[in-house]
């Protein structure tokens, strides 16, 4: 039943890239074929069902800041993390730097905008940025249990060449001694985790940690249940930018997107769904992503404002 529905979603979703634009901000982003269309759901169970380009390699982008913050959770515990930032939605652009400046305490609103990301990244323990960047992965691959996650150079070296406005960032909260360390080395690593290469199948595999409370298909756990609900809780109130509140009512699920066109969702004691289509919205958002997110959300019935599980189309 679930084949049928991911078979049948990616036949009707084709087109919607024709209404979005990718991101042209580096070359490596611009150039990726706007067709591409995947989706991939991975249950509980340690099933993974797939549909059109489930495998097709693309830049991670924002949803790193999900793995990022488990692991600066794990590295420092909530208090440190949550010491200079906030966990409320902050209603500007995902890069704005004007609640620095004019917010409460100076601080970013939340760990998914740009500014919150740099400081959880500066949090990541580690003597270099090498090292960081290494541990990153490393527990990249591990939660997705995917170990043949990599870096892909060529988008890295842009991120890092054109990356003015994270530098600001960085520079701004450096000023107000919100991020220690040296920031050209904390960006390194920023640049770095934005442009490790995922698929839709390792997305799902990532949502399914999250929705299982931080616990890996083999029973495994790897967060305690509070560090997940703080990234799953983010992810449903911050994690689409300043397109969350719609895609909320909409698909009311947890997720969180990136620039590179993949989404990650968790649905929370059933497993992740990944998707991929790099064609945004204009706030950032994939728009093939979205609407077979919702689209899935009303035949399973797992959204979490009004749930009405329907068990017969798990199977
Ligand atoms: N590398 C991008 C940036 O930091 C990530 C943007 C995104 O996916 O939102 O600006």
């Amino acid at each position: 039943m679930i084949d049928a529905i991911l078979q049948d979603l990616v036949g009707r979703h084709r087109e919607d890239y024709k209404r979005g634009q990718v991101a042209t901000y580096i070359p490596e982003l611009a150039r990726v074929d706007p067709g591409h269309l995947g989706i991939a759901i991975a249950f509980q169970d340690g099933r993974i069902v797939t549909a059109g380009e489930s495998e097709i390699p693309f830049a991670i982008e924002s949803i790193s800041k999900t793995v990022v913050l488990a692991l600066a959770l794990l590295d420092r515990g909530e208090a440190e993390v949550f010491r200079h930032m906030r966990q409320e939605p902050s209603g500007d652009a995902f890069n704005s730097i004007v609640k620095l400046q004019t917010g409460s305490a100076h601080v970013p609103s939340n760990p998914f905008i740009n500014a919150g990301a740099i400081l959880t990244t500066s949090l990541i323990a580690g003597g270099s940025p090498d090292e960081k960047f290494d541990r990153i992965l490393r527990f990249m691959q591990r939660i997705s249990e995917s170990p043949g996650l990599d870096l892909d150079r060529e988008t890295y070296l842009s991120e890092k060449a054109t990356g003015h406005t994270n530098r600001a960032l960085a520079w701004m909260m450096k000023s107000y001694g919100d991020i220690d360390g040296d920031v050209e080395d904390i960006l390194d690593v920023y640049f770095r985790q934005c442009s490790i290469r995922v698929t839709a199948s390792v997305l799902a595999k990532m949502g399914r940690f999250f929705a299982a409370g931080g616990v890996l298909s083999t029973g495994e756990r790897v967060l305690t249940a509070r560090e997940a609900r703080i990234v799953v809780g983010l992810m449903a109130t911050c994690g689409l930018y300043n397109g969350t509140g719609t895609y909320m009512v909409n698909v009311g699920v947890p997720t969180k997107s990136g620039v590179g066109g993949g989404l990650l969702a968790a649905y929370s004691g059933v497993g992740g769904i990944g998707t991929f289509s790099p064609a945004l919205d204009e706030v950032g958002n994939s728009v093939a992503g979205q609407n077979m997110m919702r689209e899935i959300s009303e035949k399973l019935g797992l959204d979490i404002l009004l749930p009405t599980v329907r068990k017969e189309n798990l199977g």
